[in-house]
């Protein structure tokens, strides 16, 4: 055996042994478990490799939510034909971020591809799209509202104002009563703020006031995140909690305080049972949500 063999040999025995405690697999070849959820006879949300995806049966065929991580896609498409024989016809985006787009590759290019205006322009500079020339780029947008199909196949998109991003859609099932929020309600506690994707914390209580207004007949919410669906009320106590952190955020920057030292002061009050009180590191954690609001202020 040559030395550089041995030695290659040894590193490899090292690199195994070492391997049997700290291998992890990596995320792309971890199996893709997707758990279902039957909310109604025509609806399922499909939990598990990233936001939460609605899948609605029509009598022409099946409309889907959010598409997931990279990857996920194929999972989602083979996961609808357990539970029918229809093909799929449209696939309406919440918002642009990866764990709820990246999957639309995946889907047939030939469909309807649904998005707000906005959310359109923030997916055109995502590098998924241009690497797959275009396929699952919205095809068709909306401003403010939109309605697909009628009758028990009705769907009404709603825009209501920034929040989770610039261009968060409502997809409300009329004839279900219920809504996917996507993540301007992605789970009870502090919002994520996508700054860069025009999202808002000084706005985000009024679009989801103006939802909750605006919006009739609701009595379930499919969020971005949640484990289990959501209520009405929920929406209702979701727009004071994030209307009582702006009081407290502008407040604390009146008080001539940084976003750093704010940051150290946050409490989650009390009466939000449910609420998580630990503020995920994404856009800069808590410092960067009362950044995002200074830097709205000045504006
Ligand atoms: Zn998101």
């Amino acid at each position: 055996m040559k030395r550089s063999t041995a030695l290659g040999a040894l590193i490899l025995i090292g690199a195994l042994s070492l391997g049997v405690k700290a291998y992890q697999p990596p995320a792309a070849d971890a199996p893709k478990v997707i758990e279902v959820e039957k909310v109604k006879d025509n609806l399922y949300v499909l939990r598990g490799g990233g936001g939460n995806t609605a899948v609605f049966l029509t009598a022409t065929g099946v409309v889907v939510v959010d598409a997931k991580n990279p990857g996920w896609g194929k999972p989602i498409l083979d996961k609808i034909k357990e539970l029918t024989p229809k093909p799929i016809t449209t696939l309406i985006n919440t918002h642009t971020h990866g764990d709820h787009v990246s999957g639309n590759v995946e889907f047939p290019a030939t469909i309807d591809f649904v998005a707000q205006e906005n959310t359109k322009a923030n997916m055109e500079k995502m590098p998924i799209f241009k690497e797959h020339n275009g396929v699952g780029m919205t095809k068709r947008t909306f401003k403010d509202k939109m309605t697909i199909g009628k009758g028990a196949d009705q769907i009404d998109l709603y825009y209501f104002g920034p929040g989770h991003t610039n261009g968060d859609a409502w997809v409300v099932f009329p004839a279900l009563r219920v809504v996917h929020a996507g993540d301007i309600f992605a789970n009870k506690g502090l919002p994520l703020i996508d700054g860069d994707n025009g999202g808002s914390v000084l706005h985000i209580h009024e679009s989801l006031t103006k939802a909750h207004s605006g919006i009739k007949n609701v009595d379930t919410i499919i969020n971005g995140h949640t484990p289990k669906n959501t209520t009405w009320a929920d929406l209702q106590e979701f727009a004071d909690f994030n209307h009582e952190f702006l009081t407290w955020a502008e407040g604390e920057l009146k008080a001539g305080k940084t976003p750093a030292q704010a940051a150290t002061e946050w409490k989650l009050p009390a009466k939000y049972v449910g609420y998580s009180a630990t503020v995920p590191a994404l856009f800069g954690g808590l410092e960067g949500r009362i950044k995002r609001l200074q830097d709205e202020l000045k504006k």
